[in-house]
């Protein structure tokens, strides 16, 4: 078992490594090295990261591996390659460009393959395995774990390409999980490591409602949340693209509010405010929000807020507050 494990990993590390190889070194190569340079990525990340090419042919990792004689069987249960009706080998990923996934101890323990420009799937991501268990998994955490040590915080994005700019954008305590589900693994872990985490998903109605749903997992799990806000339709990535990393630090990580803030954002944009059973509702559930906090100075904070938004008298709001707090009890 254990010499087995050693295999695949060795394997994954074979990969990573001849798709990286493939990339920077081959005419198919360059065309996947123009797309990765137009969207931005430096050499420099790009050996960070280990980014690589997958060919369009179909053998290109099976045969590599055949000739080091790497059992075949483990290596299609490992994830690595697929099975024809005969029994033949072939390889999962072609003409994508790929992202070697780590381990908390920085060995490649899986893939996941972008197809260059448009069409779909977007993204292939390596089947779960013995060695990759996406529950578990958290992109970039081998390299960011010294930074989120050091502050007790992370940045938690959607994908691969956001963490990897924002790192380049000197936010070193990025991290992914394998697509927008979060986990209570995913939770349990994150706090082992950290005291506050800062959602930065992306600005569309995708992204917010997993960042609505996943804030309740994360503070039930102890943390400190809070939800950095990017514009319409911009992901993490697009707004390094328009407006440089030095502006995404400032505007989008720092200026990033608190979870309850965000809830309050996210509730008035599904309330039609303009309607006064709209307000009415939105007022009302604002306000459920509002009455758990603990602090009388916060629950000040924020009535005064909703009174000024709607124009209400404070003292009307702050009776409805009291009520809903006695019926809490
Ligand atoms: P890009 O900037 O290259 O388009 P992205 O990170 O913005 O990538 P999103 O569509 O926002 O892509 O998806 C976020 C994450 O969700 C991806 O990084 C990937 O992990 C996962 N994902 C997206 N599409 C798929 C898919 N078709 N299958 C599996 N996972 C996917
Ligand atoms: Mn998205
Ligand atoms: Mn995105
Ligand atoms: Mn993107």
């Amino acid at each position: 078992k254990q010499k087995e494990r050693q295999k695949l990993l060795d394997a994954y590390d074979l990969a990573s490594r001849m798709y990286h190889f493939l990339l920077k070194n081959t005419e198919h190569g360059r065309e996947a090295m123009d797309y990765l340079k137009g969207r931005g990525f430096s050499d420099k990340l790009i050996d960070h990261f280990q980014i690589g090419y997958a060919p369009p042919q179909w053998d290109t990792l099976s045969r590599q591996l055949t000739k080091r004689e790497f059992p075949m069987e483990l290596m299609k249960q490992g994830g690595l390659l697929l099975s024809r009706n005969d029994g033949s080998p072939y390889d999962l990923f072609r003409d994508r460009i790929m992202f070697p996934i780590w381990d908390a101890r920085g060995r490649v323990v899986a893939f996941g393959g972008r197809i260059l420009g448009e069409g779909g799937p977007k993204y292939l991501n390596s089947s779960e395995s013995s060695l990759f268990h996406k529950s578990r998994t958290l992109y970039n955490f081998n390299h960011a774990r010294p930074t989120i040590r050091k502050s007790r915080e992370l940045v938690l994005f959607e994908g691969y390409v956001d963490v990897i700019k924002a790192w380049d954008a000197g936010i070193h305590n990025g991290v992914a999980t394998m697509g927008t589900s979060l986990t209570e693994e995913n939770a349990f872990m994150m706090h082992k490591n950290v005291d506050r985490i800062i959602l930065c998903y992306d600005g569309d109605d995708a992204g917010r409602a997993a960042a609505y749903k996943n804030l309740s997992l994360l503070e039930k799990s102890g943390c400190e949340v809070k939800v950095a806000l990017l514009p319409d339709r911009m992901d993490p990535d697009e707004y390094i693209g328009a407006h440089g990393g030095e502006r995404f630090v400032r505007e989008v990580i720092h200026d990033a509010v608190t979870s309850l803030k965000f809830k309050l954002i996210y509730l008035r944009k599904n309330h039609i405010l303009i309607e006064d059973t709209g307000r009415i509702k939105y007022i009302q559930e604002a306000l459920k929000l509002i009455a758990p906090l603990h602090s009388p100075m916060e629950r000040e904070h924020y009535l005064k807020e909703l009174a000024e938004e709607f124009d209400q008298s404070p003292e009307t709001l702050k009776q409805e507050l009291h009520q809903i707090r006695l019926e809490m009890q």
